[in-house]
C-alpha cells in the first residue's frame, strides 16, 4: 500500500537541529529513512544515526549556508524538504529597557536566517519543480507577549514571509506552510518551567492544560513534508494544546 505519510529517501535539511524541537525532528524523519542534513552553530560529539549529518554553519551567513547546501548538492542532487527551525529568544529585563541589539539579533536569526535559507534552497527547489519549506513559527506569530517585541515581530513577519514565498514558488510545485508550537519544554523555555507560578500560568492558558513535549511536533512536520499534504500551502498549523483558541481563563 502507497503511504501517503511517506518520507522515505526524501533530503531533509533541519536549521538549528542539534537540540530541542528540531533534533526530534530530524531524529525521526532518519528513523523513517529520509536523509537529513542538520545545520547548526553546534556539532555533537556523538551522532547515533548513520542518515543524519551535521553542517556547522551559522544560519545568518549567506556564504556558509550556499556552501552547506553545495556539500548536500554534491552528493544527493536534490533537497526536498527544508525546516527553518532555528531561533532564538532574548527577553528584556523590563518594559521600558527594550534593545535595540536584541532587536536585530532576533530579527536576523529569526526573520532574515529564515530567509536566506529558504531563498538558496528555494532556487534549488525551483530547478527539480518541488519541495516543500516548513517554517517554525510560534503562538507569537498571532498574539503579543510581554518584553519581547522582536520576537513576536520576528514570528510574525516569519509567519508573512511563508505566505509571500508560498505564492510566488507555488507555479514551481514548491508548497510553504507555518508551524507554531506553543510553549513546548526545551531549552528555550527552560526558565519559565522551572518557575512553579510561570510554568502554572502557561499551563492553564491552554484547553488541554498542560505543556507541549518536542515530539509534539513531529506528526504535523512528517504531514507537512510528505504528500499526505501535497494540497496545502501558505497555511499556518498551530501545535499549542489549544492555548490560541482559549478565550477566557476561569
Ligand atoms: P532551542 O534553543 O532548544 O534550539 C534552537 C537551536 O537553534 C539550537 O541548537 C541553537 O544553537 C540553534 N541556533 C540558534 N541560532 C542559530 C544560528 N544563527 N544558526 C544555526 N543554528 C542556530 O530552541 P527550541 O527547540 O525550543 O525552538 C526551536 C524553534 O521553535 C525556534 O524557532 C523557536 O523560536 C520555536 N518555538 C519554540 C517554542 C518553545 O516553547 N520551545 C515555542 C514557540 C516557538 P545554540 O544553542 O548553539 O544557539
Amino acid at each position: 500500500m502507497n503511504d501517503l505519510f511517506s518520507v522515505e529517501n526524501k533530503i531533509v535539511v533541519i536549521t538549528g537541529g542539534t537540540k530541542g524541537i528540531g533534533n526530534a525532528i530530524a531524529n525521526e524523519f532518519a528513523k523513517r529513512n529520509s536523509i537529513v542534513f542538520i545545520l547548526d552553530k553546534l556539532i555533537p560529539k556523538k551522532n547515533n544515526l548513520t542518515n543524519i549529518s551535521h553542517i556547522k554553519c551559522d544560519i545568518t551567513n549567506n556564504t556558509q549556508i550556499h556552501n552547506a547546501c553545495k556539500n548536500i548538492l554534491n552528493k544527493n542532487k536534490k533537497i526536498h524538504v527544508l525546516i527553518n527551525n532555528a531561533g532564538i529568544t532574548i527577553p528584556n529585563n523590563t518594559k521600558d529597557d527594550y534593545s535595540l541589539k536584541n532587536w536585530e539579533k532576533t530579527l536576523t536569526v529569526n526573520l532574515t536566517g529564515a530567509f536566506i535559507c529558504a531563498q538558496t534552497i528555494g532556487k534549488i527547489m525551483k530547478k527539480q519543480k518541488n519541495g516543500s519549506i516548513i517554517n517554525i513559527t510560534s503562538i507569537n506569530a498571532e498574539v503579543g507577549f510581554p518584553n519581547n517585541p522582536a520576537y513576536v515581530a520576528s514570528k510574525g513577519g516569519l509567519k508573512m514571509l511563508t505566505k509571500s514565498l508560498a505564492k510566488d514558488y507555488g507555479k514551481y510545485g514548491i508548497r510553504v506552510n507555518n508551524l507554531g508550537p506553543g510553549y513546548i519544554q526545551t531549552d528555550m523555555t527552560k526558565k519559565s518551567y522551572k518557575n512553579k507560578k510561570t510554568r502554572s500560568v502557561r499551563e492553564k492558558q491552554t484547553l488541554l492544560g498542560k505543556w507541549g513535549n518536542v515530539s509534539d511536533l513531529i506528526g504535523p512536520c512528517i504531514f507537512l513534508a510528505s504528500d499526505s499534504s501535497k494540497y496545502i500551502t501558505g497555511q499556518d498549523i498551530y501545535v499549542d494544546g489549544g492555548w490560541l483558541a482559549n478565550g477566557l481563563i476561569e
